[in-house]
């Protein structure tokens, strides 16, 4: 990555260790670019997180620095993942992403939730 990103990659971060093998995973799809798995502590019926392979911390430092093969395969991804789930086409879902503080971010490698199964209620909750 280029090394004067503002985003400073931790490489022992969960994902990480999950994409090293280092611990197991619920693949529901994998590409040379991208996995998507299912989230260990479920929101809906559906959540999955798909996550490109590289060193991204944000959603915004994955826009900005991936590649275009890498931006192309992880949204082609997580479009067959939609279908995959029988989301999309489908009842709909929701796709999310958090970042850093405010975003509440827990895990500092990129990844979009997508949850659905349910009507997920308004956008945002309070508190
Ligand atoms: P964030 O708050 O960073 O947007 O979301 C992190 C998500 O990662 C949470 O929904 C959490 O349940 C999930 N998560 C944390 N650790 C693991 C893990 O070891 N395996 C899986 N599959 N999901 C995890």
């Amino acid at each position: 990555m280029p090394s004067t990103s503002h985003h400073a990659y931790d490489p022992s971060n969960i994902f990480a260790r999950i994409l090293r093998g280092e611990i197991p995973n619920k693949t529901v799809l994998e590409t040379t670019h991208t996995l998507a798995f299912h989230d260990i502590h479920p929101q809906a019926p559906i959540h999955v997180l798909v996550i490109p392979k590289g060193p991204y911390v944000t959603f915004d430092h994955f826009a900005a620095e991936a590649s275009a093969e890498e931006l192309t395969d992880f949204h082609r991804t997580a479009a067959s993942v939609c279908a995959m789930l029988g989301v999309a086409p489908g009842e709909g879902y929701r796709a999310i992403t958090n970042a850093g503080a405010h975003g509440m971010q827990e895990v500092p490698h990129y990844h979009l939730h997508i949850l659905g199964g349910k009507v997920m209620g308004r956008m945002l909750g309070h508190g």
